[in-house]
C-alpha cells in the first residue's frame, strides 16, 4: 500500500512572531545525520590516514567498499578503456553538460584591477589560480559522474595545473570506481584518478600520503572540493584549515517555495527527485496555501509508489528534516527560506522572477516551473556543488572562484613613498610600532 504522506510532517508558522533565532531553530534539519553526530568517527579516520598512510586506505577500502587494494592510483589504461567502452548517448550528454559549463565558468572570469592610487603608486588585485586541487566524486549510493563534470571544469577554467580525482572503488568494477565516472574523468583529461572513498578520500588529498620502496605517494593538495555525504562533508571541515575547501557541499537539499498558482504534480516530482539521492536528503515545500500543500501531500502518495527508489525517498521525506512549513503570506514565505537557507531552493509562485530576485540566502535558486534542479544537476551550466544544512548563508556553490586567490600587489616609487611616509611614521608611532616607521625613515637619510 502506498505510504500515507501524512507522515510528510508540517511545521505552522502562520501567525508567529519568531526572531531570527528562534526561526532558524524551528527549521527540519536532520538529527541523525549532522557535524556532531559523526565527527568523532571521521576524525578517527582522518587520524588514522595520517599516521598509517596506505596502510590505512587499504584497511578502510575493504571496511567500506569491500575491495582489496594495494594502491589506489587507478591505471591510464582503465581510463582510456572506459572512456572507449561508454555508451555514446551518455558520453554525448556528458558533452552537452561540459559545454555549457564551460561557458557559464569562462563567462565569471574575473578580470584584475589595477589603480594608480597616486603618482608613481600602483596597486594591482590579481587573481592567481591554486597549484593543486583534489576533487571529490560521490560513488556511494548513486555514482555521480556528472559530478566530475562540476569539479573539473571550474578548475581547469581558473587554471589549475594539477588536478587529482578521488571516488569509492567497487568490488563490482574489479576494485575501481565506476567506469562513467573514469570514462567523464578521461574525457575531461584527468589522468590522476584514485578509487578512495568517503572521509579517507578527503584525508588523503589535505595531509598527502608518504610513498614507500613500492608504492608513489599522493602528494598533498591546497583545496578539496567535492559533494559527498555526511562524512564526507565533516571531513571537508575538519580539514578546513589545512587545505581550502569549496563549501560543506554535504546532504541534498531542495526547498519549494510555492503559492496557490503552484502545479502540485511538478512540486511533488521535485521534491522526489533530491529524496533520491539519500535517505537523509531533505525535501522541504514552503507555502502559504493550505490547499497547494494538501495536493503535494496527494501526489507524493501516488508519485513515490512508482519510484524507483521508494524506499529511499520515503525515508527521506518522512524524516525529521523533510515537510511543509506553513507561512502566512509570500514575504513570510522569503523569511523563512532566508533562514533555511537550502541549497536547492525552486520558486513557484506568481511572477516568480520577482520573488527570487529578494531571495538572499541559498546555494542555488531555481526560477519557475521550467527550471527544475534536475536541469541543474546535469545540465543548466550551473554548477550542482552547493552548499547545504544551512551553510549557503554565507558560503557559495562551486565555481572558479573557488580555485582562484586575490593576491594585492604594491608597487610605490620613491617619490610616491616619501609622499605618503609622514603618515606611515605617525601612524607606527601611535601604535608603538617605531620600527614601522623607521623602516620607512631609513630610505630618506
Ligand atoms: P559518497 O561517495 O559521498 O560516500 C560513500 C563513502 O562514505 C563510502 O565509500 C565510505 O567511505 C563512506 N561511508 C559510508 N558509511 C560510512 C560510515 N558508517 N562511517 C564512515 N564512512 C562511511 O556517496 P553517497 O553515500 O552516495 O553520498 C553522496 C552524497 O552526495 C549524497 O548525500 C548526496 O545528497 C550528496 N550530494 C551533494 C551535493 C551538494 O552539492 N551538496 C551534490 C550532489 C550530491
Amino acid at each position: 500500500a502506498p505510504a500515507s504522506f501524512d507522515a510528510f510532517r508540517t511545521i505552522d508558522l502562520r501567525g508567529t512572531h519568531l526572531s531570527a533565532a528562534e526561526l532558524r531553530s524551528a527549521m527540519p534539519r536532520s538529527t541523525s545525520a549532522s557535524f556532531d553526530s559523526v565527527a568523532a568517527r571521521v576524525e578517527g579516520i582522518i587520524a588514522d590516514v595520517r599516521t598509517r598512510g596506505f596502510d590505512s586506505l587499504t584497511e578502510l577500502a575493504q571496511r567500506f567498499d569491500g575491495v582489496q587494494q594495494r594502491h589506489p592510483r587507478v591505471p591510464a589504461e582503465a581510463l582510456r578503456e572506459a572512456l572507449r567502452t561508454l555508451d555514446p548517448s551518455v558520453r554525448s550528454a556528458l558533452e552537452e553538460s561540459i559545454d555549457r559549463a564551460r561557458a557559464f565558468a569562462a563567462a565569471q572570469k574575473p578580470e584584475d584591477v589595477s589603480l594608480d592610487i597616486r603618482p608613481g603608486a600602483v596597486l594591482t588585485h590579481r587573481w592567481v589560480p591554486v597549484g593543486r586541487v583534489g576533487l571529490y566524486v560521490p560513488g556511494g549510493l548513486a555514482v555521480l559522474a556528472s559530478s566530475v563534470v562540476m569539479n573539473v571544469v571550474p578548475a581547469q577554467a581558473a587554471g589549475v595545473e594539477s588536478i587529482a580525482l578521488a571516488s569509492p572503488p567497487h568490488k563490482d568494477f574489479g576494485g575501481l570506481p565506476h567506469p562513467v565516472i573514469l570514462a567523464a574523468a578521461e574525457l575531461l583529461g584527468v589522468n590522476e584518478v584514485y578509487g578512495i572513498g568517503g572521509a579517507q578520500a578527503i584525508a588523503a588529498f589535505a595531509y598527502g600520503v608518504a610513498g614507500d620502496g613500492n608504492r608513489n605517494p599522493i602528494e598533498p593538495v591546497d583545496v578539496v572540493t567535492g559533494p559527498g555525504n555526511i562524512y564526507v562533508a565533516t571531513a571537508k571541515r575538519l580539514v578546513k584549515g589545512v587545505v581550502g575547501i569549496d563549501a560543506e557541499a554535504g546532504t541534498t537539499e531542495i526547498a519549494v517555495l510555492a503559492d496557490r498558482t503552484a502545479q502540485p504534480r511538478l512540486v511533488a516530482a521535485d521534491l522526489i527527485s533530491q529524496a533520491e539521492h539519500d535517505p537523509n536528503a531533505a525535501s522541504v515545500l514552503i507555502t502559504p496555501s493550505v490547499e497547494l500543500a494538501a495536493a503535494v501531500r496527494a501526489e507524493l502518495s501516488v508519485q513515490v509508489a512508482s519510484t524507483r527508489h521508494r524506499e529511499r525517498v520515503e525515508t527521506a521525506l518522512t524524516g525529521p528534516q523533510s515537510g511543509t512549513i506553513l507561512v502566512d503570506d509570500i514575504d513570510h514565505g522569503v523569511t523563512v527560506c532566508d533562514a533555511y537557507a537550502a541549497e536547492h531552493l525552486e520558486i513557484h509562485t506568481a511572477d516568480a522572477a520577482a520573488v527570487a530576485a529578494r531571495i538572499r540566502n541559498a546555494g542555488a535558486v531555481f526560477v519557475g516551473e521550467y527550471s527544475p534542479v534536475s536541469l541543474g544537476d546535469y545540465c543548466a551550466g550551473s554548477n550542482h556543488v552547493l552548499p547545504t544544512a544551512g551553510t549557503a548563508a554565507f558560503a557559495s556553490g562551486l565555481s572558479i572562484y573557488t580555485f582562484l586567490r586575490a593576491m594585492q600587489i604594491i608597487d610605490y616609487n620613491a617619490d610616491a613613498l616619501q609622499e605618503v611616509s609622514r603618515h606611515v611614521v605617525q601612524l607606527a608611532q601611535a601604535e608603538d610600532l617605531p620600527g614601522h616607521g623607521d623602516a620607512v625613515q631609513v630610505r630618506f637619510p
